[in-house]
């Protein structure tokens, strides 16, 4: 695989069980890919009697249908031979369009990368009124709805981690935190150095003036020439977790692999060992060098999922992470086990994955929205709901307007506000049209405009409650951000028949 696709290009089926022609689309389909495009593309199939969100999302009105990277490119029933040529066509026309996309992903995430320099060396604020901290709750959420949902996630992670590190200025940062990388030229030593600059980096330490409070501490409890395992305590992404049956912090891992190949020059292959998620009380990553190329393969990735009917298994997850969200606010221990350095991480840290994740596969918006959405549905506050319901003297199920108003008090409600997802949300009025204005979100404050929105999880998550409350089918649309290089992100509303 050409180094700047090592994210595979995004195949998907739409199928249902009562379709008759897309069982025999679907094999031919699996059957091309895994013949000539095994490494570069990944297929996801997707029922729509159990996803009808997502079929709606892409307006797929017939079966079988083929997407690749938003478009669709196959519907009804098609032969065999018109199959092959229409795959070959638009494969390899997707290869290119990412050999392209590759420098705008690139330039977006150098933005945001030097974004969280200036703030945590120079106290430049990205977000001015609420400072530049996050809910490390509010993270795991994301996240973990995210890998819930799809088992390609843990993959991009990575490598939108790996990106992270090996464009951003992750190099420079580790750099200062320890200046010996920088004089020190033999292999070994500097691979010391490195592992050495690591452990400051995910240490909650003095030497920059805004920690990042990426994780509590680190150290290497083994190192040779070519192989380090760094164990880390309170890392953000699966703090205080539940048994998951997975590990969590595959971006970490990326951006490990990342730093590691930027500033030693050989290749690196980071492989998560242990993790709070998978019931330890740490997280234990290996990290491997070597002069001639390495990779972790997708199907190595997929090996580590234990866990059966996972919707289920994460559904519960989510739940616990949520409430603990809420707990970590009004009980005096320690909720998320984070220690001395306390619930809150740098927001750029999870605004790197996301961004990369939406830029480097089409689909992710999808995912997000669907994972923010079931957040609205299923997720807690409910009850902060039905007081201001009742407050209000409102009779459910609730008009648009009525079901706005209930939302904005619940967005500015203290313990939400204190999770620092946004500062301020607005409910405007314009064009006989009813949007929500959301400033300094943490998905896309800062971002450069890259022509594209990033807050799909946010406009699921409103989707979700507007739901809850009219008790009516809606689709939420993000038309501006930051992504789009507007100073705020505005969703809108439409009720779907
Ligand atoms: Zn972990
Ligand atoms: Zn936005």
């Amino acid at each position: 695989m050409a180094d700047n696709i090592n994210v595979p290009i995004r195949m998907l089926v739409f199928t249902s069980p009562e379709c008759y022609a897309c069982p025999d689309v679907e094999r031919i389909v699996h059957k091309h890919v895994g013949t000539y495009y095994s490494d570069l593309c990944h297929i996801s199939t997707i029922d729509v009697i159990e996803y009808p969100k997502v079929a709606e999302k892409y307006n797929v009105r017939s079966l079988p249908t083929v997407m690749i990277d938003d478009e669709i490119v196959l519907q009804g029933l098609v032969t065999e031979s018109d199959i092959q040529d229409l795959l070959w066509q638009r494969v390899t026309g997707s290869i290119m369009e990412r050999e392209e996309s590759f420098d705008a992903r690139k330039e977006t995430l150098l933005t945001i990368s030097k974004n969280s320099f200036d703030s945590i060396m120079n106290e430049e604020f990205i977000r001015p009124n609420i400072g530049d901290y996050l809910h490390v709750g509010v993270m795991q959420q994301m996240m973990v709805s995210l890998v819930a949902l799809d088992k390609l996630v843990p993959h991009l992670l990575y490598q939108a981690g790996r990106d992270v590190g090996l464009y951003g200025v992750g190099t420079y940062l580790m750099i200062t935190l320890n200046p010996s990388i920088g004089t020190e030229f033999r292999a070994k030593e500097r691979f010391e150095e490195v592992m050495t600059g690591l452990v400051k980096y995910f240490s909650d330490n003095e030497t920059i003036n805004i920690p990042m409070k990426l994780a509590e501490s680190a150290k290497v409890v083994k190192l040779n020439e070519d192989m380090a395992v760094l164990r880390i305590n309170g890392l953000a992404s699966a703090c205080g977790a539940p048994f998951v049956g997975e590990p969590l912090c595959h971006f970490s891992a990326g951006e490990m692999a990342g730093i590691t190949e930027a500033l030693t020059g050989k290749h690196a292959v980071v492989h998560e060992s242990k993790c709070i998620g998978t019931g330890h009380t740490y997280c234990e990553f290996e990290i491997m060098v070597s002069d001639d190329k390495i990779t972790r393969t997708q199907e190595e990735y997929q090996d580590e999922y234990i866990v059966e009917d996972r919707s289920q298994h994460f559904q519960g997850i989510l739940h616990d992470i949520s409430t603990r969200l809420h707990e970590s606010f009004i009980s005096p221990k320690d909720v998320f086990e984070r220690g001395n350095i306390g619930n809150e991480v740098h927001f750029t840290k999870l605004q790197q994955a996301i961004v990369n994740l939406r830029m480097a596969d089409p689909f992710s918006g999808a995912l997000l929205y669907a994972a923010g959405r079931q957040l609205g549905i299923f997720g807690p506050g409910r009850d902060i709901l039905q007081r201001y319901l009742e407050d209000e003297n409102y009779s459910w199920p609730l008009t648009l307007d009525q079901s706005l108003h209930v939302l904005n008090k619940f967005f500015h409600f203290g313990m939400i506000q204190a999770a620092k997802e946004r500062s301020d949300v607005k409910i405007i009025e314009e064009d006989d049209q009813l949007k929500i204005r959301i400033y300094e979100c943490a998905m896309s404050s800062g971002a450069k405009d890259s022509e594209t929105t990033f807050c799909d999880f946010m406009a699921g998550y409103i989707a979700g409650r507007i739901q809850i409350l009219t008790s009516k089918d809606c689709i939420v649309t993000e038309t501006k951000c930051h992504g789009l290089g507007d100073k705020f992100c505005e969703f809108e509303i439409s009720f779907v028949d």
